[in-house]
């Protein structure tokens, strides 16, 4: 097979996993980055080039887009849909997961379990909203925020309150979210390929610390999941359209919570993790279900 990965870096671990995969199995691979393609919108014949070469003939795209390209990196993805190239996400599931309030509103729309949730933009009256969501202790969140950035845990409502009007005042849009103690400063990331999880790991803060993320000296770990989990993890990917999706669940004392559902989740901590080779199974799933034509929402937009 011919398959295309949208990406901007092809020394990033997960693209260099990715590209040994294909190579591996004996397709044919590429590298594209989406900010570099210039397309042709017609109804007849829609192309995509890039450095004066035709990018046509592909079987399947990996779409590897960053947050901060999500517009034009789904937009290139698009076109590819509209030439009949089988993406392993589509565009319209990738723009909805980036978006939290969105993917949250679905989620809770199919039952899927998540840590009871306010958004506000620019709320005239604080202690209703803390008292919608139950009162202090509170994790608050800015909706753009990434890598445990601007996650902050208030365990009084005073310093609720003046977090919560301090990011107002930097007008952000900002997420007030239960906190769940007993997760412990742990979250669990499932894998999931198609409707199934196919590895998981528990990533514990540092000391003293309640958010989990790598990027914050967190650590990860095998862990086995419980059926309940596994239920949820696909439920979450399948509601938000994703065919390879990251699903992180806090484990609560009411069973798994849903905190985020990732398009592009990241090879590098799993394999290593898990010991197993993730990149190789995307291969395969695309092996075992890439025909042309094949984008579900086509025509949707
Ligand atoms: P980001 O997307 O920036 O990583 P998250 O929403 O995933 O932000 O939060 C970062 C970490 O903080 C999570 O991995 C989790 O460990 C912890 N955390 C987030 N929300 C809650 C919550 N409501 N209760 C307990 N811990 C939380």
């Amino acid at each position: 097979m011919k398959i295309g990965i949208l990406s901007r870096n092809a020394k990033l671990y997960s693209t260099r996993r990715l590209i040994e995969a294909c190579q591996e199995r004996d397709h044919q691979v590429e590298v594209i980055d989406a900010l570099r393609c210039y397309m042709n919108i017609n109804s007849d014949k829609p192309s995509i080039h890039a450095k004066g070469q035709d990018l046509s003939g592909f079987d399947a795209i990996i779409p590897r887009i960053g947050a901060s390209v999500t517009f034009y990196g789904c937009a290139v993805l698009r076109q590819f849909e509209m030439m009949g190239v089988f993406p392993v996400n589509e565009s319209v599931a990738i723009t909805r997961s980036r978006d939290k309030l969105r993917s949250l509103q679905l989620l809770s729309r199919k039952g899927v379990g998540m840590p009871i949730t306010g958004f506000a933009s620019k709320p005239d009256d604080i202690d209703d909203l803390l008292e919608m969501i139950g009162g202090a202790p509170v994790v608050i969140k800015l909706l753009e925020g990434t890598q445990g950035i601007g996650v902050v845990l208030a365990e009084t409502r005073k310093a609720a309150e003046s977090v919560i009007e301090a990011f107002l005042g930097l007008r952000a849009n900002i997420m007030v979210q239960e906190y769940i103690k007993e997760a412990g400063g742990a979250d669990i990331r499932c894998f999931v390929i198609g409707d199934k999880v196919i590895a998981a790991m528990k990533r514990q803060g540092a000391e003293g610390e309640f958010r989990s993320n790598l990027h914050r000296g967190g650590s990860a770990s095998l862990v086995r999941i419980t059926p309940e989990e596994r239920r949820t993890a696909v439920l979450a990917a399948k509601v938000m359209g994703l065919r390879v999706a990251g699903v992180d669940l806090l484990r609560s004392q009411r069973g798994p919570l849903v905190m985020e559902v990732n398009s592009s989740p990241g090879l590098e901590g799993i394999e290593q993790a898990t010991g197993k080779d993730i990149a190789g199974m995307i291969i395969q799933y695309i092996e075992s279900t890439a025909k042309p034509q094949r984008t579900r929402t086509s025509g949707k937009g």
